[in-house]
């Protein structure tokens, strides 16, 4: 095997030179990181399981008409995506309140909002990526006015299908963030859904029990992390056992 050129290396995952010009590989690791990087640790087989649920959510997002960088699953813990320049937002899409904008506005996590509400984050760790308005992103340059309502557009379409996709998992899903790109084709740009879409960027709550099966379970101590992924692949049938020998085996790649 050649060496692969690093092209970036983030928390969760590390980004390589693709086979052709305009792709890259996208590698996901185990790490795992709460709290602008104050909590740190390696959860065996996370990387492959976010890497197979976000495969296969982009799949089907790619497939309904929602253009997305992902290209096709290499192995268990890479995927060949399309390289895009990376919009500085975190766009976040809640439909119930927890985390943040509970604590930030005074409602019970638990609440139904009254409508979805998009916000958007700038993407600053130094900053611990600050809430942003349209206001500030259109002055500052770091999207366009028509950026803006396409990322909106979007967002708002990928929810309604996630919130089906994960009801039919008998999952509610809470809220969750994503990234755009603008990805360049000879003198157009489009924006493209980026990053990836797993546990680690949603809020996915059993949805009688209300258990939670996402990163919160780091965030929080509550332990059975890489479990509570592995049963959300395994409700939207992805793998076939959660906690079995086939997760073990992915761990091991
Ligand atoms: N989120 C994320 N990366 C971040 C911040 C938030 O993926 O850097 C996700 C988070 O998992 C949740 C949603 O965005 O699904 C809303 O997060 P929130 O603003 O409530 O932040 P938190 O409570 O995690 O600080």
């Amino acid at each position: 095997m050649v060496k692969r050129r690093k092209i970036y290396e983030g928390k969760a995952k590390i980004l390589y030179e693709g086979p052709e010009p305009g792709t890259l590989i996208q590698y996901f690791k185990d790490d795992a990181t709460a709290f602008n990087n104050e909590k740190r640790a390696v959860l065996d087989g996370k990387g492959v399981l976010n890497n197979r649920i976000s495969e296969f959510v982009m799949t089907q997002l790619n497939a309904i008409g929602l253009p997305t960088h992902f290209l096709k699953r290499l192995n268990m813990r890479e995927q060949l995506i399309r390289e895009v320049e990376i919009i500085p937002l975190e766009v976040i899409c809640r439909n119930v309140a927890a985390g943040s904008i509970a604590k930030r506005l005074g409602i019970e996590e638990g609440t139904p909002l009254p409508r979805s509400i998009i916000e958007f984050c700038y993407k600053k760790d130094e900053l611990g990526d600050p809430l942003v308005s349209e206001e500030h992103i259109t002055a500052f340059n770091w999207a366009t006015h028509q950026e803006i309502d396409d990322i909106i557009a979007m967002t708002l379409r990928i929810n309604d299908f996630l919130t089906g996709l994960f009801a039919g998992a008998r999952i509610k899903l809470v809220d969750f963030k994503v990234e755009y790109g603008r990805l360049y084709e000879g003198d157009m740009v489009r924006t493209v859904l980026a990053d990836e879409i797993s546990p680690d960027s949603c809020r996915l709550w059993d949805i009688t029990t209300g258990e939670k099966l996402d990163k919160d379970r780091f965030r929080r101590d509550l332990g059975g992390v890489t479990e509570a992924y592995a049963e959300v692949a395994r409700r939207l049938g992805i793998i076939k056992e959660a906690g079995g020998a086939e997760i073990l085996s992915f761990s091991q790649e």
